[in-house]
C-alpha cells in the first residue's frame, strides 16, 4: 500500500469526522480542497451504501485520483473504516489531471501533485486494493496469529530438519553451506558475514552475503579481544560500533551470533542492518547452536584423530630408535624424529659436559655442521644455557616480543618462534633440545611443547642409557635390545635366525618360531591410553621371557609382536611352549582389559618350522605369518601350525 495515502473514519465520528479524514487525503496528496462539499456527499452516498451491501468501494475523485473505502469488521475496539487514496496512471499518464471534471480546478496544483506524488498503475491500484480488502480484515480477526503460527511452526520444522542434517556433517564447509543457506531461504536476510576460528589459527571470513568481501578489512586483535572478554551471548551492536572490527564496512547495526558451545572461539555470524524479531532470533539461535555442537564434534573428532597418528608415529619411531647402533646415529635420530614430529626446519641437541659445565652442540639441524662443532654455550648464559638453569622449558611465540629474551643474545632464527627443552634423565639435567623455524612459519604452541615433551620422555632414557652403555664399553648391548621391553630387538633375532640356520642345517635338526601378536591392542590404547599399553608390553615381554625355556630367544619382533626362535625343536613341542604362553597371558590379569572384545587381553601365534615350512628367514617368517593371520581369522586368543593349505589365503598387513 506504500503509493496510497490512508485514513481511518468512525462513524462515531459523525459527518465532521469524515470531513477531518478526507481532509486529511486530500492535504496529504497536496490537493486543494476546493472539490469538497461535492466529494463528501458521494463518500456519504457510498458508505451508506457499503455498510449495507458490500464491504468495498472505489471510486475516482473529482480530481482523478483513485479512492477506495473499505469496511472493516464489527469490532468495538477498531475503527469501522479504512479509507484510501492513490494517484494512478492510465497508458503512462497520471489521469487525474484529464480526468478532472471541475472546470474550475486549478491547474497550478494539479500540477505540483504530479512532480511530487508517487502513482501507481490501474491495474496495480486495484491489485493491492483487493488484496487489502482480503488481508486485512484477516489479520483484525486475529487470524493473523494463526497465520503467523502456522510460518513459525513450518520454519521450526526447518530448523530441527537442518539441525538433523548438521549433526550428520562430516565436513566444516558443508555444515557452513547448510547454515548460511537457511538464514537466506528461511529468514529472508540480506547481509550476512560469517568468521570461523579454527584452533591454533588465525581467524578468516569464512563466507559474506550481500557484501564484497574484497572490500572488508578484519581486524583480528579487535574482534578476538571482543570474543574473549563477552559472554557467549548474541547481541546487537550499533554499525559504527561494529565497524571497528572491520574496515570498509558501512552498516547500520549488527546482529552478532557467536558459535560455540561453551565459549565463542569457533567464530560468529553477524546479521547486518536488520531488526530481527525475538521469534526469528530465537530460531536463528537454534540453527547456530545446531552448528556450534557439529563444529565441535568435527573437531573433536580430527583432534582425536591427530593424536592416534601422532601415537603411532612416535610408536615407530621409538622402535626404530631402539636399533640404533651408536650414539652419533642415536643424537642425529632423535633430534630428526624431533623435528618431524613438530615440523621444524631448523634445531640442535646439546648435551651438557659436566665436566666443565659447558652445553656442547652434539648435532644441529639446518645450521652449519662446523660451525655447530664449534659452538658451545656456558651453563646460565644465552637461551640454552638459561634454559638447562632454570630447568624450565620456554616456549617463545615472538622471539622480538618476548620480555624473557628480549635481554638475551638473540639468537639467529628465520622466525620468531621457538622451543627450548631441557633434558633431565632421573632428575639431573642432561641437555637441551632446541627447535625453530616451523615449516608453515606459524608460531610453535603448547600442543606442540607437549608433544616434544612425550617424544623427549622416551629418547632421554635412551641417550642416558647409551652413555653409560658407551663408558663401560657396551654399546653393542645396546644394539641388540629393545629398549622397552628389555627383549632382544629384531635386528638380533634376524641375526641369530640367519645362526639357527646354519646351525640347525649342518646338524640336520629341527628349529621353530613362534610369532606371536597381542590381540585388539590398538583398541586397548585407545581405551588405556599409551603409557598403559607400555606397561602391558612390558609385562607381557617378561611373561613370555618366563613361559620360554633357557634356550629360547624372545625378542620383540615389532609394536606388539614377539618373535621367538625355538632351536632344536620339532613341531609337536614347540605346541607345548606356545600353548603354555596364551594360557599365561590369558589368565593373567591386566588394568582395563574387561573392555577388550573377549573380555581380557590375549594373545595370537602362529608356528612354523625348519626344514618343513621354510628354508630361508623370509619363508619361515612368512608362514608363520600366514599360521599367525589365521589364528586372528578364527577368533584371535588361539595358536596355529602352519600349513602348505594357507598359502592360497590373502595376508593382510599385519606388521607395521
Ligand atoms: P589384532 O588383534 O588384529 O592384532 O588387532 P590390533 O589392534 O592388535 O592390531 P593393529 O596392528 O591394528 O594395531 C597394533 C597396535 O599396537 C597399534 C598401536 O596402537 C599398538 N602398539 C604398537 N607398538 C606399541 C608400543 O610400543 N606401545 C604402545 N603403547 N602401543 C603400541
Ligand atoms: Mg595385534
Ligand atoms: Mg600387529
Amino acid at each position: 500500500m506504500a503509493p496510497f495515502n490512508l485514513t481511518f473514519y468512525s462513524e462515531k465520528n459523525g459527518r465532521k469526522g469524515l470531513v477531518d479524514a478526507i481532509r486529511e487525503i486530500c492535504v496529504s496528496l497536496d490537493c486543494d480542497t476546493s472539490c469538497t462539499p461535492d466529494c463528501y456527499r458521494e463518500w456519504e452516498e457510498k458508505l451508506s451504501q457499503i455498510s449495507l451491501a458490500k464491504r468495498l468501494s472505489v471510486k475516482s475523485c473529482t480530481h482523478g485520483f483513485l479512492c477506495f473505502v473499505l469496511a472493516l469488521p464489527e469490532n468495538r475496539n477498531l475503527p469501522d473504516y479504512l479509507i484510501g487514496c492513490v494517484a494512478f496512471e492510465h497508458q503512462g499518464r497520471i489521469t487525474h489531471v484529464t480526468r478532472a471534471q471541475t472546470p474550475d480546478a486549478s491547474d497550478t496544483t494539479i500540477v505540483k501533485s504530479k512532480q511530487t506524488l508517487r502513482s501507481v498503475s490501474a491495474p496495480e491500484a486495484e491489485l493491492a486494493i483487493r488484496e487489502i480488502s482480503h488481508i486485512l480484515p484477516q489479520i483484525l480477526d486475529g487470524q493473523i496469529h494463526a497465520l503467523s503460527l502456522s510460518r513459525t511452526t513450518q520454519r521450526l520444522e526447518a530448523v530441527q530438519k537442518l539441525n538433523r542434517d548438521l549433526a550428520d556433517c562430516t565436513d566444516v564447509d558443508h555444515a557452513m553451506n547448510i547454515v548460511s543457506e537457511a538464514l537466506v531461504v528461511l529468514f529472508n536476510l540480506p547481509r550476512i558475514l560469517i568468521v570461523l576460528q579454527k584452533p591454533g589459527q588465525a581467524m578468516t571470513v569464512h563466507s559474506t552475503l550481500g557484501l564484497d568481501p574484497d572490500s572488508l578489512k578484519l581486524d583480528q586483535k579487535r574482534l578476538a579481544e571482543y570474543l574473549d572478554g563477552s559472554s557467549c551471548q548474541p547481541r546487537v551492536m550499533p554499525g559504527n560500533e561494529f565497524t571497528e572490527f572491520f574496515h570498509g564496512l558501512q552498516t547500520r547495526s549488527a546482529h552478532i551470533f557467536p558459535i560455540g558451545v561453551k565459549d565463542c572461539r569457533l567464530g560468529i555470524i553477524v546479521i547486518l542492518d536488520l531488526d530481527l524479531h525475538s521469534r526469528d532470533q530465537a530460531m536463528i539461535e537454534l540453527l547456530i547452536n545446531g552448528l556450534a555442537a557439529r563444529l565441535e564434534s568435527l573437531e573433536t573428532a580430527a583432534s582425536h584423530q591427530q593424536e592416534s597418528q601422532f601415537s603411532a608415529r612416535l610408536i615407530s619411531m621409538i622402535s626404530d630408535l631402539s636399533l640404533v647402533t651408536n650414539s652419533k646415529e642415536l643424537y642425529q635420530k632423535i633430534l630428526e624424529m624431533a623435528a618431524e614430529l613438530l615440523s621444524a626446519s631448523s634445531g640442535s641437541l646439546m648435551l651438557l659436559n659436566e665436566s666443565d659445565g659447558t652445553l656442547k652442540i652434539e648435532t644441529a639441524k639446518g645450521m652449519n655442521p662446523a660451525l655447530a662443532k664449534a659452538m658451545s654455550v656456558t651453563f646460565g648464559e644465552g637461551i640454552a644455557g638459561h634454559v638447562a638453569k632454570s630447568g624450565f622449558p620456554m616456549l617463545v611465540n615472538d622471539i622480538e616480543r618476548d620480555k624473557r629474551v628480549a635481554y638475551r643474545n638473540r639468537p639467529r632464527f628465520k622466525t620468531k618462534s621457538f622451543i627450548s627443552l631441557p633434558l633431565e634423565s632421573e632428575g639431573r639435567l642432561i641437555g637441551v633440545l632446541n627447535l625453530a623455524d616451523k615449516s608453515n612459519g606459524s608460531s610453535f604452541t603448547e600442543k606442540d611443547l607437549n608433544r616434544l615433551k612425550t617424544f623427549t620422555g622416551y629418547a632421554v632414557p635412551m641417550i642416558a642409557r647409551a652413555a653409560t652403555l658407551e663408558k663401560v664399553g657396551k654399546f653393542e648391548q645396546l644394539a641388540i635390545t629393545d629398549p622397552l621391553t628389555g627383549l632382544y630387538n629384531r635386528r638380533f633375532l634376524e641375526d641369530r635366525l640367519q645362526e639357527e640356520f646354519s646351525r640347525s642345517g649342518r646338524h640336520k635338526q629341527n628349529f621353530c618360531i613362534i610369532l606371536a601378536d597381542l590381540d585388539n591392542f590398538k583398541m586397548y590404547n585407545d581405551i588405556c591410553g599409551h603409557l598403559a599399553g607400555d606397561q602391558v608390553l612390558r609385562k607381557v615381554a617378561s611373561l613370555l621371557r618366563r613361559t620360554a625355556r633357557d634356550m629360547d630367544v624372545v625378542s620383540r619382533y615389532g609394536g606388539e609382536e614377539f618373535c621367538i626362535i625355538l632351536p632344536g625343536t620339532g613341531k609337536k613341542e614347540s605346541v607345548f611352549v606356545g600353548e603354555r604362553m596364551r594360557r599365561v597371558i590369558e589368565v593373567e590379569s591386566f588394568p582395563g582389559e574387561n573392555h577388550l572384545p573377549l573380555g581380557r587381553l590375549t594373545i595370537s601365534l602362529g608356528i612354523a618350522s625348519f626344514p618343513a615350512d621354510g628354508v630361508t628367514a623370509n619363508e619361515l617368517i612368512h608362514a608363520s605369518d600366514l599360521a599367525l593371520y589365521q589364528a586372528k581369522a578364527m577368533g584371535r586368543n588361539r595358536l596355529v601350525l602352519f600349513e602348505p593349505s594357507l598359502e592360497g589365503k590373502a595376508l593382510p598387513a599385519l606388521r607395521g
